[in-house]
Parts: structure tokens; sequence; C-alpha cells
């Protein structure tokens, strides 16, 4: 079987160029079951409600683990190690529970257990200031904005440039111009690749993509190269997840128009010199695209300190709505940039002879915008600036220290990923525990990770595998939270463990 970025089942073991000799590495399966009980998901998810006893499932739920490794019925659970190394206390400034308090879904249980959500990479919950603000916009602040001299097209306008005003300061600029709103990261790599990549790339050129990059930084670039008849070349890792600087420094050359970076990783969790890489690439007249989807909410970002000519994120990464994002731009780049979608709201004037655009950002925004979203963003925002931000960060460097600290006793788990400085993305592998089999397994336990290639084959690929497990972290979540995790994985490692005799 070939995936369409061209991995095979045998790609798992042979290694691609921007990979490593491996040492050690668990035998991957080729199959990957669904667990019986993961069988209720069938029915569709039941939101909001409390999870009620399924008669119908409860006989298939207690298949956590694959056959192969399940004990027999009669082997008694071991009981799991308690974790005895103290937290480091949280920084002062930081109220965990304060936080927690204002996330409704921390507060609601699945499969009967207390919600442990460890899912943050994929998508991170939502404040009630959040939710309420998409609801009053709904409820009582629908309009359409930028038209119309009503009163409520005015707040609605208000309201939507104070999202920009808000993204802006997020990033780090002082123009709100560079701010573009998007659906998201894929939308905003896409609207640079087609926009920018059309008319700056050329035969022969070159588009380095870092080989931790998540599948929307690298497959636009791919799209775009094979219309220009550009390359793409990778720029390698090193076992511990960073991206090789050597390599990366020999990659470099006149050819090079684009560098396609994460700030970080969503598999391995690595946070590169993007200000460092950034530099060098400028030395070559390239430019950098950099995705900061996994890294805006987990540390302050400037992106003026970075240079960073382009910079994406998603909001419900970090708070907010799903379907809107930014694209932060420099100006002058925005501004020579040709439209990539045509349509309301980005012309100046039209006719069939000419039709003129308007300026930046409104230009790359043909349409009417996710206006609910950026009330969602702003109200992230605001609620995110109203925290202490740096002592947020100290609190999930500490969480994060702790959490790999705690992973590390569990029996037979390899950790994926252990680059100085990383965010709390924990991907790992369990002995003999098939990933999607384990993910179901926790989430018998009411904890939530994501198992399979999580986006990123080729991050994945230069390990040597084809999936894993992830656990991520935000600032809402606990040490709590890591004790529960480690000890139902030392609970199914001991499950699973041959019984003597
Ligand atoms: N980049 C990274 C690092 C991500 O983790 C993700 C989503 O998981 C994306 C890009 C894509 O984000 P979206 O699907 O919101 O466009």
């Amino acid at each position: 079987m070939t995936t369409p970025d061209g991995f095979g089942a045998d790609a798992a073991t042979a290694q691609p160029p921007w990979g490593f000799p491996q040492s050690g590495a668990l035998p991957m399966p080729e199959t990957l079951p669904l667990p019986a009980a993961l069988a209720h998901l069938a029915g569709g998810p039941r939101y909001w409600l409390p999870e009620q006893p399924d008669q119908a499932t409860a006989a298939v739920a207690p298949a956590a683990v694959s056959p192969a490794t399940a004990p027999p019925a009669v082997t008694p659970p071991t009981a799991p190690t308690a974790p005895t190394a103290p937290p480091t206390s949280p920084p002062s400034g930081f109220d965990v529970e304060a936080v927690r308090r204002d996330f409704p879904q921390l507060h609601r249980e699945v499969n009967g257990r207390p919600l442990v959500w460890l899912d943050n990479g994929a998508t991170t919950l939502k404040p009630r200031q959040v939710v309420e603000a998409v609801g009053e916009h709904y409820a009582m602040g629908s309009s359409n904005v930028h038209r119309g001299a009503h009163t409520l097209a005015k707040q609605a306008t208000q309201v939507y440039e104070e999202g920009r005003q808000a993204a802006a300061e997020l990033l780090g600029t002082p123009d709100q111009g560079e701010i573009v709103f998007v659906r998201g990261t894929t939308e905003a790599v896409n609207l640079v690749a087609q926009s920018w990549g059309r008319s700056n790339l050329g035969v022969g050129d070159e588009i380095l993509v870092s080989a931790a990059e998540h599948h929307s930084n690298l497959v636009p670039w791919q799209l775009i190269a094979a219309e220009r008849r550009a390359r793409i070349r990778p720029i390698p890792l090193l076992p511990d997840g960073q991206l090789d600087q050597d390599a990366y420094r020999d990659l470099l050359g006149s050819r090079t128009r684009m560098v396609a970076l994460t700030h970080a990783s969503n598999v391995l969790g690595t946070v590169p010199p993007v200000a460092e890489m950034t530099a060098l690439a400028h030395r070559y007249g390239a430019k950098v695209m950099v995705d900061g989807a996994q890294a805006v909410s987990h540390f302050p970002v400037d992106v003026t300190a970075l240079d960073a000519d382009f910079y994406a994120f998603s909001g419900h990464k970090i708070f907010a709505p799903t379907g809107i994002g930014v694209l932060f731009g420099k100006r002058e780049l925005l501004e020579a940039m040709p439209p990539w979608q045509g349509g309301g709201n980005m012309i100046d004037s039209v006719g069939f002879e000419e039709t003129t655009y308007a300026p930046i950002p409104h230009r790359l925004e043909a349409g009417t915008g996710h206006i609910a979203g950026v009330a969602g963003l702003r109200a992230a925002l605001q609620y995110l600036a109203a925290l202490d931000r740096e002592a947020a960060t100290a609190y999930e460097e500490q969480l994060t220290a702790y959490a790999m600290g705690m992973l590390a006793t569990v029996p037979g788990l390899r950790l994926i990923g252990t680059a100085p400085g990383k965010i709390g993305v924990l991907t790992f592998l369990l002995a003999g525990a098939d990933p999607m089999a384990l993910a179901g397994a926790l989430d018998q336990q009411g904890i939530a990770v994501r198992a399979g290639h999580h986006c990123a084959q080729p991050a994945l690929a230069a390990f040597g595998l084809q999936a894993a497990v992830r656990a991520s972290l935000a600032l809402y979540n606990t040490v709590e939270d890591v004790n529960t995790l480690v000890a139902a994985l030392q609970d199914v490692q001991a499950r699973s463990a041959p019984t003597a005799g």
C-alpha cells in the first residue's frame, strides 16, 4: 500500500533521505484494528450530555488492547503504580484551577470518567467567553460587515476589525493591514503558495521544507512546485527531533526561494530556531513561511523579532472557533501579491473593461468572512491577553518536563521527539500495543489522545514509523491529568505483560 506522500508499509523500515539510522525501533503492526471499545462511537458522540452507561456496548468495553496482548479474562487488573515524582511548584501569576473553571468541557464526563483532554494538538477547548461571544453574535448581533450604513453592520464591523487588531497584537505587528483572515493555517499556506508562489517561483527554483512539517506546510508547496516546475528539498531531522542545522546551511543556495518552517512541530514538539533560520534564508534572498499553528497557544510570538515573511495560525488551536485563522504577511509582500480568489469585498471597482482591487488585507479576503468566528477569535485573544502569558508558558514548560519524566517511568514506552525546549506534544509508542488500540483503551478511561500519522507522515517516517500515540498539553492541563494518563498506560502495560506459568 502506498500513501499519497509515497510511503507504503515498507517505508516504515526503509529510511527516507531526511531520516536517520534507527536503533531499537519498536515494530509497528501492519494493521490497525479498531478496538471494540470504540464501537459505541458509531452511533455518534453525544455532545454536552453526561455519558449514560451503554448496555449495548458494556459487554465489549473492556477489550481495550488488541487481542494478541489482552490478558486472560481471569487476570485481575494490575494496580497502577502511583506516580511519585512531585511537580515543581507552579509559577506565581498562573492559577490553573481558575483557568479550568472557564472551560466547561473540562468538567464533563466521557465513558463514565472525568474527561482528561490531552488532544490539544488537534484542537483546544473553548472558554465560556468564546462560546458566549459566538452565541451573542448570532443571537443579537447578526449582520454582515463592511457593508451597509445600519447600526448592526457598524457594530459587527467594529468587532471584526477589533479581532484583526487582537491578532496583530498577538503576533507583534503594529500594522493591521498585515493580518489576513483565512479559514485556518491550511488556507493561509495555500494562499501564499498560490498567490506569492505563482508569481515568484520558476523552473528549477527550490523550496526548502522541514521534515517536521504538518502536511499543510508541505502539500500546498508540492502543488505549486509541480505547476511552476520548482523543486521541494527536505530539511532533515536529528534523532531527537531537532532540524539538522548543518544540512539546512548546505541546502540553502542561490536557487532557494522559500523556506517552509514550523514554529512548533505537532508531532515532535520541536521548536526550531526560527529567527536564526530566517536570518540565514534572508541572506540568500529567500522568503520564510512559518507555520505557527502549534506555537501561538504555547508561547508568546513576535513576527517582527522573528523577521518572518509569512506566519499562519488557526483559531481553533488557540481556544477560538474552527473555521477562522490568520495569515500574517509583511506589507510589501502582501501588496505585491495578486488576488488568489475573486469576488465581493476584495475589489475597488469592477467593470467589464477593468477591475481594480481593494488595498490589503481585503484584497486577499474575497467573499463574506467568518464573522462569528472572528468574534470568537477576538474573545479568545482577549482571554489570553488577560492571563499572565509568561507565567502560563512557564507552567506549561514545567508540566511538559514533568510529563516527560513520568512517561519515562512506563515500561516499554518510547517517546518520539526529545528536543530541548519542546512544547508539550508527547508522541509515543508502547511496546506491544497498537497505537489505535491504545488510544481506544485510554478513551475508555476518559482520556482523549490522538493516534495515527498526525498529518505529518514524513516526520514519523524519519523515525521509521507510520503511526504513534500523541498526548498534547495546553495551559489548562494539570499534574493530575498527566498522572491519570501515566497510570492508565501502566495499567495497559501490566495487563499485556506475559503472566508467569
Ligand atoms: N500546522 C500544524 C503544525 C498543525 O498542527 C495543524 C493542525 O493540526 C495545521 C497546520 C493545520 O491546521 P488547520 O487544519 O486548522 O488548517
